[in-house]
């Protein structure tokens, strides 16, 4: 339910409306847009025609959500969600950047790379310790270790770290090492997890299915909003179409679908979307064009021998380049990629 204020409501009116609230034990969130004030509201909203909120003074109008995705949508909250993870502000004016191998391989090789995307302008660190691989004969990822690699560069580097956790047992360590919880494609609507990511209280990043639409991929946030962990980004990663020259077909527009549904901060990762390299570097610049509030690439040193989804790892050289032809396109629109000026310890990056 949202609670629409008059133009002209009074700040001591929207007050009384609030207090109501936090006395009743609703979840809300409070928005000011250019028409004035919205307070989005989840709970037993009957409790509120009981106590006629919508004859209180100030109040214009009081209306059910329209949507399933209640606390995902732009109906709870007008104003948008901007995610602090450290230093880094996501979903705010600046466009961030994710960067890292797809797998964590080694110490030299995890390094080697963290120093440089951070040195192009990269702020968070990405890299999987436990990988959701299509065949389990594949390589599944260095567990422990590799999050203890991971913290160590992100130590060093002052970088911020998104590691994917893929199993309900896994939260609590995952959660012990990584800044950010990534949720993989494949396990968007693996509901038990999404509850015990959002009940970790750390921010999630959300990856959409490959087979997900935009309404049931806002119906997986909302099980980790409805825990009451407001952080939550989105990432759109390609779904799976007829077409097969790609990995996936990225779909661009689901950028300005979600900014219009819902405040949730929205990424696009073209790594995954399109599974080559040299598909990579055009998809990032349309996916900043198109208004998405950060990136997602997966950057190796030697792709040609990456354990992992090496036909789609840009070069360190590679990544530079997306880096120089990306900014331009965020400054076109006002904004700027973000280059957060990070601590270093003793790496000397
Ligand atoms: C990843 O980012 O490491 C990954 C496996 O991506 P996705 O879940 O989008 O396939
Ligand atoms: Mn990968």
């Amino acid at each position: 339910m949202r609670i629409v204020f008059r133009p002209q409501a009074t700040r001591a009116q929207i007050d009384r409306v609030e207090k109501l609230l936090q006395q009743l034990r609703f979840r809300y969130r409070r928005s000011q847009t250019a028409d004035g004030t919205v307070i989005g509201v989840v709970g037993d909203t009957a409790l509120l025609t009981e106590r006629h909120v919508q004859d209180m003074p100030g109040v214009a109008l009081v209306a059910p959500f329209t949507v399933p995705y209640k606390q995902a949508s732009r109906e709870y909250s007008p104003s948008s969600t901007v995610v602090q993870v450290g230093p880094v502000r996501i979903g705010g004016s600046d466009v961030v950047v994710m960067a890292g191998p797809c797998s964590v391989e080694s110490h030299e090789g995890l390094f080697a790379v963290a120093r440089r995307v951070k040195a192009a302008g990269a702020s968070i660190l990405r890299g999987g310790a436990f990988k959701p691989r299509t065949s389990p004969y594949s390589f599944q990822g260095l567990g422990r270790e590799g999050l203890e690699l991971l913290r160590a560069a992100s130590d060093a580097t002052g970088m911020v770290v998104v590691t994917e956790v893929m199993d309900t047992r896994h939260v609590d360590l995952v959660a012990q090492y990584a800044d950010i919880l990534q949720i993989g494609a494949r396990n968007v609507q693996n509901f038990d997890l999404l509850r015990e990511v959002g009940a970790s209280g750390k921010p999630v990043l959300l990856k959409r299915g490959l087979m997900t639409t935009i309404e049931e991929y806002l119906l997986c946030a909302e099980y980790i909003l409805a825990t009451g962990n407001e952080q939550v980004m989105l990432c759109e990663r390609g779904i799976r179409t007829f077409e097969t020259v790609t990995r996936n077909t990225l779909d661009v527009c689901a950028v300005p679908v979600i900014h219009r549904l819902s405040h949730l901060p929205i990424l696009v990762d073209p790594s995954h979307a399109t599974g080559e390299w040299r598909y990579v570097l055009p998809m990032a610049r349309a996916a900043v064009a198109a208004g998405a509030d950060g990136l997602m690439i997966e950057v190796h040193p030697d792709p040609a021998n990456a354990f992992s989804d090496g036909p789609q790892s840009l070069t360190p050289e590679h990544f530079d380049q997306l880096m120089r032809e990306v900014a331009p396109m965020a400054g076109a629109l006002g904004r700027k990629l973000d280059r957060v000026p990070i601590r270093s310890r003793g790496d000397g990056a």
